[in-house]
């Protein structure tokens, strides 16, 4: 037996056959052409094939993993369409006088570097990106198709690490797990994991060696190991742990449409966390109450430029309409620190999380700002919309919000366009700023909700994306609870009512203390609604 050890990107355990991802092998030589007119027509066709292939993936993608995700697609299309990258491959063919293959590989490699080169995760990340477009071109130029061997059963896919593009051409029914040996939490193997559900591990490393191919495997999820020919021991307490796993899951299945309730009578509000409109699915099977934080940020990251006023409007529209009357607390736009996005122009800054982001881009770019209230204002009228802001630190912020809404409010009654007037306005408690003034600020919003991880970070002054500080970043720490329990006591003093949004309210450890301190509602991600539920109904 052969145990390797990973990063776990979903719970459950598998067990069947491992099946290597294969790729045909393509060797690029560097070859003179005579012609170069001729050898950027043929680059062009190419290219064009490649466009109209990445068009049927994005309607398959569509599909099956739902619109956030296909994303992906409309991307590479428009990679294919970048003007540098289309200069310099034709720049590469006409001054060298070399085959479009060659010119290919050559960008690919080169923009590929420029991109792993920048600081920004969401940047590297597109390194893989060019190279899967690149691939997908000169595959078609050489005349070979990549792909995966026919599966007659469910198995493992193992793979180095799989492109969107491999990813979303696997048969998902025979797909048992996924083990990779790199990639990262958010890739798109990860996140396709994650909403099919199925359990994967990935980071294995070199350990994962194509020699394991057709070999009996076994993923644990849990802890993010993979077992390859598991001795009879292991295999037995694997069978033993997914049978549990499953009947844990069709446990929680009972609790769908019970109430939040401790057996004293306490009642507490649970709901859901998304980033996009596909979320919604496991939103609502998952039985939450509500939407507790749609992080609209992420329509601006998914975009090449910033999203007109229609296009917000349209999906703030779908949730609010999905979710048929139950509350959908949209939070503006949370852009900078870990999360920026090219078009905003931000300038570098030494130390991004303690800098110009989220509220302090709305304030001082209040177009940017105006744009998405008019969205959420409109779109408030079809159904049950609360706007959240994060990042406050100060009363004087809530009332220029206000008055920002207000100029908003009298333009879209001037235009004659409809919109609700009266939406409940909440505040992110995530500085100790915000929990130090947090009588008076209660004073002007409806609702707080907390979030732990910002809120943390800024407490115990621990940079949240430094995994070197893991060991540091404590946010049961004392303060933290404190800071929660301060701003709940001054909430609920003003009339306010408040939740916890961050990972921390789905912390099963603190729901006990959580309900202690009266806190009126937890959002957490769709797949804690239910044990959070069954948890809560636990207790006394
Ligand atoms: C938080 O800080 O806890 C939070 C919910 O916001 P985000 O994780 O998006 O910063
Ligand atoms: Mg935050």
């Amino acid at each position: 037996m052969v145990k390797i050890s990973g990063k776990s990107v979903f719970g459950g355990v598998s067990i069947g056959k491992l099946l290597f991802y294969q790729r045909k092998e393509k060797v690029i030589k560097r070859i003179h052409v005579d012609n170069v007119d001729d050898e950027w027509n043929r680059f062009q066709s190419a290219k064009n094939t490649a466009v109209s292939q990445l068009k049927g993936l994005y309607e398959k993608a569509l599909n099956d993993v739902g619109e956030a995700n296909a994303m992906i697609f409309e991307i590479h299309q428009m990679m294919l369409e970048d003007l540098d990258y289309l200069e310099s491959i034709e720049n590469i063919i006409r001054t060298q006088e070399v085959n479009a293959e060659y010119a290919v590989a050559t960008t690919a490699d080169n923009f590929a570097k420029m991109f792993a080169a920048m600081d920004d995760a969401y940047m590297q990340g597109r390194a893989a990106d060019v190279k899967d477009v690149s691939e997908r071109v000169l595959d078609i130029l050489c005349g070979v198709s990549g792909g995966m061997k026919e599966m007659d059963e469910p198995c493992i896919i193992a793979a180095d690490d799989l492109a969107p593009s491999e990813t979303v051409q696997l048969d998902k029914s025979k797909v048992l797990g996924f083990a990779t040996m790199y990639g990262s939490s958010n890739s798109h193997t990860a996140i396709l994991a994650r909403t099919m559900n199925i359990p994967a591990v990935i980071g294995l490393g070199e350990a994962l060696r194509q020699e394991y191919d057709g070999k009996d495997a076994v993923i644990d999820g849990f802890t993010g190991t993979l077992y390859i020919e598991p001795d009879e021991e292991t295999l037995k307490e694997m069978q033993e742990k997914r049978a549990k796993d499953l009947e844990q899951k069709a446990l929680l299945e009972t609790l769908k449409g019970k109430e939040n309730v401790t057996k004293s009578g306490q009642k507490i509000n649970v709901y859901a966390n998304i980033g996009n409109v596909s979320d919604l699915g496991a939103v609502l099977k998952n039985d939450a109450g509500g939407i507790g934080l749609f992080r609209s940020e992420f329509l601006y990251l998914e975009n090449t430029d910033f999203p007109t006023e229609e296009q917000q409007f349209s999906v703030y529209r779908q949730v609010a309409e999905s979710m048929a009357g139950k509350k959908v607390i949209i939070r503006t736009l949370d852009i900078g620190a870990d999360k920026q996005v090219d078009y905003f122009g931000l300038d570098k800054e030494e130390n991004p999380a303690l800098g110009y982001r989220a509220i302090r881009i709305c304030l001082t770019r209040p177009e940017i700002f105006k744009t998405q209230l008019r969205a959420l204002y409109r779109a408030a009228m079809f159904g049950n919309i609360s706007i959240m802001f994060p990042m406050i630190i100060s009363v004087k912020e809530v009332l220029k919000i206000k008055e920002i809404i207000a100029e908003v409010k009298a333009e879209l009654k001037e235009e004659g366009i409809p919109y609700k007037e009266d939406v409940e306005l909440g505040i992110m408690i995530e500085t100790p700023a915000a929990v130090m003034v947090s009588r008076e600020l209660a004073k002007e919003v409806d609702f707080f909700s907390v979030g732990t991880n910002d809120l943390t970070q800024y407490t115990l002054a621990i940079d949240r994306q430094n995994s070197k500080l893991d060991e540091f970043y404590d946010p049961h720490h004392p303060a933290v609870l404190s800071m929660i329990k301060m701003a709940a006591e001054n909430a609920h003093a003003e009339g306010a009512w408040i939740g916890i949004c961050g990972e921390l309210g789905a912390d099963l450890e603190l729901t006990e203390e959580f309900l202690k301190m009266g806190l009126d509602e937890l959002s957490v991600s769709p797949s804690m609604v239910l044990p959070l539920r069954k948890r809560i109904r636990e207790c006394e």
